[in-house]
This record gives structure tokens, C-alpha cells and sequence, in this order.
């Protein structure tokens, strides 16, 4: 019998009150694996435009991808729907889209073209429907469209010829969404110590925060994230969990990849909700405003300027930020927040490079050369007199001084605790990966 690649494509399934398109995944997967059919990589997991107004959390979408039997592939499809559309009876809200895609075969270049526009940028719905139709794939929404945009974008990255990570995320029993998850924040740290090089943002040491669980309603218990699926599992043994877990999944995942950063080179390419990188001269120096943030702004090399703002929750962050001034080459990066009455453009900082830093040049009274105290000034124009012997002179004038910077060249990033999912930790610098797992053995576990 004749076989073919179908892969199937998720998102919009949640909504702040509940549900969750990876769990729906787990369910699926679930299904699925009762069929005469094989999952040919894990469940794929992609973060796609951290910046998009209309997220409900993360922005995440899941692709399943599958070799099934070719006269297999509507029946499939129809067993998808039919799970799909029972989830959503469940949880998903008012305003959510939910949307389903399927694809057979290779996936074309278009559509590739597609998802990476769709993890950078803003894409409209009459985009998402051209790229379907040119693809030939099948796109079923529920209450609205929308979601198809992010369906299409997660068949379209299938993380093969790209930096890629793993997740495994563990799901609560229904009875317990909402309540308090109940790990043992010692047996985190624990792990944290035996998986820390192969695992990461799993603690904020800062605040002595435990990153692997979220805080909302939906049903999620935690998620570990890390280099491979092996490591993922190993570390998620060592986690105590005082509350049953319905199941679990490994993703992998384009997450930890900085796959949303685009390079450029002046502040006029850069468009609002895009995440860029963008290397400039300090221009105007780091100021406090309301609420802890912390404002500056760069110019690059045609003299445009834009705004860059740390904000409070990257907590130590800011402390680095602080202390640019005027003249130091950096390159920043982060998400752009488009112009309103109050502010211009602005680049969310995620990541700041330092790349050389400006000689900081003070000017202090001079001293006085009968006494040695500080001199003072004699008014405007009038040179320099000393507040202690009255000598005064016109010709001498301030001097010049070269404060020490602490600041290092280099990267810098906020606490893991302000991490979004597609920030690159500095851990993971060096560990990035080109090709897919060699042997792909997806791995979950169902009850
Ligand atoms: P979760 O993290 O829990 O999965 P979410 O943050 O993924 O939630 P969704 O409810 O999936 O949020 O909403 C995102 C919506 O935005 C989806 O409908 C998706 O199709 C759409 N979308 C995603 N990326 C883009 C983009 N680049 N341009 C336009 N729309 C997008």
C-alpha cells in the first residue's frame, strides 16, 4: 500500500480560561497512535511572532506529522476534526479561532517562505488562504479564521534545516485546572543542579523563582525544556509532583532559537511588531521613568534614532542598560511596539550587546594652584576663584577627567524569569543544531 506524509496542523485552540493547543496535541497524539500509522518526527512545537497583539499566551502552534496509508489519509483527517471539534465543545472560548490544517506530501517552499514570515512578522488572513490554496492544503477553522494562520505557519517549519530544542510538557487531571500546582520547588532545584547545562530556564536564582510551571488556569503542569529528548525525560523524573498527571509529550520545538530576530540595518526597515536586531551608537542616555523602566535610544548610521526600553520585570537587567552613555556601539534586540501619543517606535529589549564603549570624559573645578582646594566659579566668563585662599584667575579653566567604566563589553541578557519562549538563553550559545535528531523516537506517555 501506497504511504504518504499528512501533516496536520494546530492552533487557536486556547483561551485564557482554559484549554491549550499543545494539549489538544496530547490528545491527538493519543488518538492517533491507536491507528495503523507512523509519527515520523515529535510533535513539532512553533513559536511563532512573540509581538502579535491578539496572543493569548505565547503564541504557539503544533504541527503532528505522520505516514499514513493513502487511502488512510480522509479518514484521518476526519478522526482529527472529530477530536478537534470535541476539545473545543470543551474549552475553547468566545474568542478564540480554532483552525486546523492539513498538508500531504513535501512541504514547498512557499509555504517555508510562509512560517518564517509568520514567526517574524504580521501576516494577514488573505495571505494564509493564498499560501493554502497555492500548497493545495486543506484548512478547517472554527468561529473564525484566524487560527489558520498559525496552523499553515507550524506545517511550514518542519525545524530541518534550523536550530531546534525540546520541550516535554505535562498535563493536570481536569478536576485540578486552576488550583495551585503541587511540585516539590526542592526537587526542582535538585534537578536543575543535575541538568543545568543540558536543560535551562528552569529557576530564576535572582528572585528564587521556579520557571517550569505556569501560573494560569489552563492545563499545563509544568514544561521542561532542553537540548534532547532524552535529557528532558531524564530531568523530568527527578521532579516530585504531588498531583496526578494526565499526561505528557515531548515536543520539539524552534523555542530557545532566537528564530523571530531579523537583522537589520537601519531604523527605517524596522516595522512595528517585528523582533530585530539592530546595531547603533548610544544616543541618548539611559533614563528611569515611571514604573522602573528604563529609556534610551540609538542612532544608527544614516543619524535615524530609536527609542529602546528595558522594562522593570528584566529586573538586574536594567542595571547593565543604566549604565551606557552616549557614544557606545551596541547591537540590541527585541520586539518592536509600534508608536502611540506618548512614545515613538520602540525596541523592547530582550538582549543587549555591547560592542565598545564610549571614553566617559568628566569636567571638575580646577584646583587651586596656591592652596590645592577646589576652586569655584567666578560667574560667567570670569574664570576661576578659590573659596578658600581667594586666589582667582581667568585663564585657568575646568579639567578634564576619564571615569572608569565597570560596564564589559559583551552579551547581555534579563533574568531567565523575563525570558519569552523564543529568546536564546547565552547557555545555548554554542549549542545550537543544524540538522534534525538522527533517530527520531517521539516519546509521551497517555494514562
Ligand atoms: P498559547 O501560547 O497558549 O498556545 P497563543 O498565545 O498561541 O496561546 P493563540 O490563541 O494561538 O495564542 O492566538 C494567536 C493567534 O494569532 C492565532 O489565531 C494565530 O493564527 C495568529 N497568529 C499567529 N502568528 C501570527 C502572525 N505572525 N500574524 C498574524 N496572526 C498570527
Amino acid at each position: 500500500m501506497k504511504k504518504t506524509v499528512l501533516h496536520i496542523g494546530l492552533d487557536d485552540i486556547d483561551s485564557p480560561e482554559g484549554g491549550c493547543t499543545t494539549h489538544l496535541a496530547s490528545i491527538l497524539v493519543e488518538e492517533l497512535s491507536k491507528e495503523a500509522l507512523e509519527f515520523i518526527d515529535y510533535p513539532n512545537l512553533i513559536r511563532l511572532n512573540p509581538n502579535i497583539p491578539w496572543k493569548t499566551r505565547g503564541n504557539g502552534a503544533v504541527a503532528l506529522r505522520i505516514l499514513v496509508n493513502e487511502n488512510s489519509v480522509d479518514r484521518v483527517i476526519n478522526k482529527v476534526l472529530h477530536v478537534v471539534e470535541k476539545y473545543i465543545g470543551e474549552f475553547s472560548k468566545e474568542k478564540s479561532q480554532p483552525s486546523a490544517v492539513f498538508l500531504t506530501g513535501n512541504i514547498p517552499s512557499k509555504l517555508r517562505w510562509f512560517s518564517r514570515k509568520t514567526v517574524k512578522d504580521i501576516v494577514p488572513i488573505n495571505l494564509a488562504f493564498k499560501v493554502v490554496d497555492k500548497v493545495k492544503a486543506k484548512a478547517i477553522s472554527f468561529n473564525g479564521k484566524r487560527g489558520v494562520i498559525g496552523a499553515l505557519a507550524a506545517i511550514g517549519e518542519p525545524l530541518d534545516n534550523t536550530d531546534y530544542t525540546f520541550e516535554l510538557i505535562a498535563y493536570r487531571v481536569e478536576e485540578n485546572y486552576g488550583k495551585p500546582r503541587l511540585i516539590v520547588k526542592e526537587s526542582v532545584l535538585k534537578m536543575d543542579k543535575l541538568f543545568g547545562t543540558q536543560t535551562f530556564l528552569n529557576v530564576d536564582y535572582e528572585i528564587g523563582k521556579v520557571l517550569i510551571t505556569p501560573h494560569g488556569p489552563d492545563p499545563v503542569l509544568l514544561g521542561i525544556r532542553g537540548e534532547n529528548a532524552e535529557i528532558v525525560l531524564e530531568a523530568f523524573k527527578k521532579i516530585k509532583v504531588l498531583e496526578p498527571i494526565e499526561r505528557w509529550v515531548i515536543f520539539r520545538t524552534n523555542q530557545a532559537t532566537d528564530m523571530h530576530l531579523a537583522e537589520v540595518k537601519y531604523v527605517k526597515e524596522i516595522k512595528p511588531y517585528m523582533s530585530v536586531i539592530l546595531k547603533g551608537y548610544v544616543y541618548e542616555k539611559p533614563k528611569t521613568i515611571r514604573g522602573g523602566h528604563v529609556v534610551f535610544s540609538i542612532s544608527d548610521s544614516l543619524g535615524d534614532t530609536i527609542s529602546c526600553i528595558a522594562y522593570e520585570p528584566t529586573g538586574s537587567f536594567r542595571n547593565i542598560v543604566k549604565q551606557l552613555i552616549p557614544g557606545d556601539l551596541v547591537k540590541v534586540y527585541g520586539g518592536t511596539r509600534p508608536p502611540s501619543p506618548t512614545h515613538g517606535l520602540t525596541i523592547n529589549l530582550e538582549k543587549l550587546e555591547i560592542l565598545r564603549l564610549a571614553e566617559h570624559i568628566a569636567y571638575r573645578n580646577p584646583k587651586c594652584p596656591k592652596c590645592g582646594k577646589t576652586m569655584k566659579s567666578a560667574g560667567k566668563n570670569k574664570g576661576f576663584k578659590c573659596p578658600n585662599c581667594g586666589f582667582k584667575s581667568k585663564t585657568i579653566s575646568k579639567i578634564c577627567i576619564k571615569i572608569p567604566r565597570k560596564l564589559r563589553p559583551g552579551l547581555y541578557t534579563p533574568p531567565p524569569r523575563a525570558f519569552r519562549h523564543l529568546m536564546k538563553p547565552l547557555q545555548r550559545y554554542g549549542k545550537e543544531k543544524k540538522t534534525p535528531p538522527k533517530n527520531i523516537i517521539p516519546k509521551w506517555h497517555h494514562p
